[in-house]
């Protein structure tokens, strides 16, 4: 596929364009990531609360495609957190998903109120010195989180994976992972399906390029450098949605992106998350 990847701080390699599968049923998982292999997507992002890793391994390991060609993510689940029970909840992610090792570990809120994300951390340390997470990294934090957990732990993480789309754009947070090299993962990047996808300087920008509104979006983010996950169950959405790497948006059309940015939310502010 003509999917380029990032380079990790560590090195490894990660496809700038994955496929999200939140809310996907795990008895429709395995056809669905299926769908998204066949698409030309290598890499995938699930998570121990989403409830489907068994139906996203079955599909990785039944594709015939070489496992050092997959790019596989979880993350620990908030009630797992802490250095015991997150060793414990990511040797249960490997068995469900039916791998030896994923690509890339993450902590999926920081729940600062229980202040327990650096223990987590170092136990996700130590899955990385053992070989069986090949990076790792964050979900959700703040520069204040980061900062503190930098602080007090060896490795930087390799991803910060937080809500990103052009009504969200999160220069603050990007620019801070400029500075220290983790790189930003954009969650919701269609801003869910919802008005994003008819805001009149999308649709236009669209119609411009002889592109769908998904399009143009997945390319903003593409090109302003951010990781990509969109999700979807409708074949033909999950092809439209990898078919973004030959065309540009030009500076008008970035220019115009830049402006539809208002601080919307569409999740839960990560400070609220206990
Ligand atoms: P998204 O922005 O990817 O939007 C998905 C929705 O947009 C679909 O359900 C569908 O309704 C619509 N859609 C998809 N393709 C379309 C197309 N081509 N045209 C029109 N509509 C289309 O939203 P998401 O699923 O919330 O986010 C993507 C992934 O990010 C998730 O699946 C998950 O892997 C990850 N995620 C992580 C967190 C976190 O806390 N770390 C939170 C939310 C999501």
């Amino acid at each position: 596929s003509k999917v380029p990847f990032i380079t990790l701080h560590n090195g490894v390699a990660m496809p700038q364009l994955g496929f999200g599968v939140w809310q996907v049923p795990d008895d429709e998982a395995e056809q669905t990531v299926a769908t998204a292999l066949e698409a030309g997507y290598r890499s995938i992002d699930t998570a121990a609360v989403y409830g489907n890793e068994k139906g996203t391994g079955k599909a990785v390991t039944g594709s015939g495609i070489a496992r050092e060609e997959l790019f596989v993510t979880t993350k620990v689940w908030n009630s797992d957190q802490g250095y015991d029970a997150t060793l414990r909840a990511f040797d249960t992610s490997l068995g469900k998903l039916g791998l030896d090792h994923v690509d890339l570990y993450l902590i999926h809120w920081p729940m600062p109120a229980k202040d327990r994300y650096v223990d987590t951390y170092r136990a996700l340390e130590k899955i990385h010195a053992d070989g069986r997470a090949k990076a790792i990294g964050v979900s959700n934090f703040k520069p204040e989180h980061l900062e503190r957990l930098m602080g007090e732990t060896s490795v930087v993480p390799a991803v910060n994976q937080i809500e990103l789309h052009p009504q969200l754009q999160q220069s603050g947070v990007r620019d801070f992972h400029a500075k220290h090299g983790i790189a930003t993962e954009a969650w919701s990047p269609l801003g869910q399906g919802k008005d994003l996808l008819r805001a009149p300087t999308v649709v236009a920008v669209a119609r411009k390029h002889d592109r769908t509104p998904a399009q143009v979006v997945l390319r903003w983010h593409l090109q302003v450098g951010n990781v990509v996950i969109p999700k979807s169950v409708t074949p033909s959405r999950i092809q439209e949605n990898i078919d973004v790497f030959d065309f540009e948006l030009d500076a008008d059309d970035m220019a115009a992106f830049a402006a539809l940015d208002e601080s919307k939310r569409l999740g839960p502010d990560p400070s609220d998350i206990n």
